[in-house]
């Protein structure tokens, strides 16, 4: 039995072989995130680094102002105390303020913002008091971890002119800020599991257009078979039908039938030459739709071929007792495929009779300029608007009382358009309803 789990990362991997722009999409996501989370890195440490130096200038900057004032009252620790708990108001950052002095080689707390270290020894380690020895007009800091928070601590000497007699210590903490960056570090990182379940979103979509593309390939590959379905089913008929008509003329031609013989043979004619202009119909819009149609061109006399087609379908004419004329202009040659012309003149001519009970089929060519027209006009059953709009489409056939028991495919126009654009023509219609149609073939110069 298949493992549903090997079965599922099976169908995966093969969608992701088949879809590539997958491969792009994970990259283009991972890319994001760590872009993100490299700019906020990079970010964080400017910021605190701004942060340290700010924070280092400003100590730096009070001990200037204050330690002149310790040195002067260094023995007066009262004023220095009332001074420091004004600085610390004013400083929310600053948790210890002391003023320190050497009493026999022994550092004592002599002012203090926390009023119950006053008269104690100092409570910081010895090494730290070194460097302000190198520079008593120097303040000098050192970061330490408290906790969870960074805490800032700054020392300046406070000399009597020459010796370092005491000092002043401060320790600011720099926790608040530290919460602020934190916080806006837990905000990013929101926003970009946010990013993250667009990115995601995208992702799902992304697959249903993959989907699509899927299915597109499919349909194309569906078509595809169709139309060699159609090319190949059209031309096996061919063959049977050719023997049809042949012994059916055969037959015909013997003379030994009844008359309701002849008559039942000449329906079956009837109807395998029907069969056979059908079966030339598919095959055209197939090569036509899959661009298989050859054209050989050659310097073609549009008179001649025009005269040829009346002449074809006078007889047809004639039973309808139709007028079929023929006004010719003088439009010498083009270079047309002469076969593909007489089609669809035929085609313009036949359907002129078809579909015209009464009345006559002109035809007219004519030069203007140095472009050809050629008209194909009738007295017939005529287009309504909308009908002349869909006229070229596959397949449109008028459904109406006129149009009723006259047999056709709807393929005709529709191949006779196809066909003149790819001998760089032209086909409009211009028709009233009821009144007749001009059909306007227009060559260019
Ligand atoms: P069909 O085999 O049906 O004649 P066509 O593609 O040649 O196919 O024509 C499409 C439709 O256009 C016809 O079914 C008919 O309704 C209409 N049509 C074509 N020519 C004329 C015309 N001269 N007068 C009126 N209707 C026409």
């Amino acid at each position: 039995m298949p493992n549903p789990l090997t079965e599922s990362l099976h169908k995966g991997w093969t969608l992701v072989r088949n879809n590539p722009q997958i491969f792009f999409t994970v990259f283009v996501a991972i890319i994001i995130v760590l872009g993100f989370l490299f700019t906020s890195q990079v970010f964080v440490e400017i910021v605190v680094d701004t942060q340290e130096r700010f924070e280092r200038f400003r100590v730096s900057s009070m001990h200037d102002a204050f330690v002149p004032l310790a040195e002067e009252n260094i023995e007066t620790p009262g004023i220095l105390m009332s001074v420091m708990r004004d600085i610390q108001a004013n400083n929310e950052t600053i948790e210890d303020f002391r003023v320190l002095k050497d009493i026999d080689g022994e550092r004592v707390i002599i002012a203090s913002v926390k009023e119950g270290e006053v008269g104690f020894p100092d409570p910081e380690e010895d090494a730290i008091y070194q460097f302000t020895y190198i520079d008593p007009e120097q303040s000098f800091n050192i970061e330490t971890i408290v906790g969870n928070d960074r805490v800032f601590k700054t020392l300046r000497a406070v000399t009597d002119g020459d010796d370092v007699v005491g000092w002043v210590f401060t320790s600011a903490s720099l926790s608040q800020f530290d919460q602020l960056t934190n916080q806006s570090i837990r905000t990013a990182y929101i926003v970009l599991a946010g990013i993250l379940l667009v990115i995601l979103a995208l992702l799902i979509r992304h697959a249903r257009i993959i989907d699509y593309t899927t299915l597109y390939k499919r349909l194309k590959e569906v078509d595809q078979m169709k139309d060699d379905f159609v090319s190949m089913a059209s031309h096996e008929l061919r063959t049977p039908l050719t023997s049809i008509r042949g012994y059916a003329d055969l037959v015909t031609g013997g003379g030994r039938l009844s008359d309701k013989d002849m008559e039942n043979m000449r329906r079956i004619e009837i109807s395998a030459k029907q069969l056979d202009e059908l079966v030339n119909d598919i095959l055209d819009v197939s090569r036509l739709e899959q661009g298989r149609m050859k054209f050989e061109f050659s310097d073609v006399d549009i008179n001649q071929v025009i005269q040829d087609v009346i002449e074809s379908l006078k007889p047809v004419a004639n039973q309808k007792s139709l007028g079929l004329l023929f006004e010719k202009g003088e439009v010498g040659t083009y270079k047309l495929d002469p076969g593909r012309f007489k089609q669809i003149v035929t085609n313009l001519v036949g359907n002129a009779i078809k579909y015209t009970p009464k009345g006559e089929v002109k035809v007219i060519s004519k030069k203007e300029g140095e472009k050809i027209y050629i008209r194909v006009s009738d007295t017939g059953i005529g287009l309504t608007a909308e009908e002349q709009k869909n006229l070229f489409k596959k397949f449109y056939r008028v459904k109406n009382e006129d149009t009723q028991g006259i047999r056709g495919t709807g393929l005709g126009l529709w191949i006779s358009g196809e066909i003149i654009r790819q001998m760089n023509g032209s086909i409009s219609v211009e028709s009233i309803k009821g009144t007749g149609s001009h059909f306007i073939i227009a060559f260019p110069g």
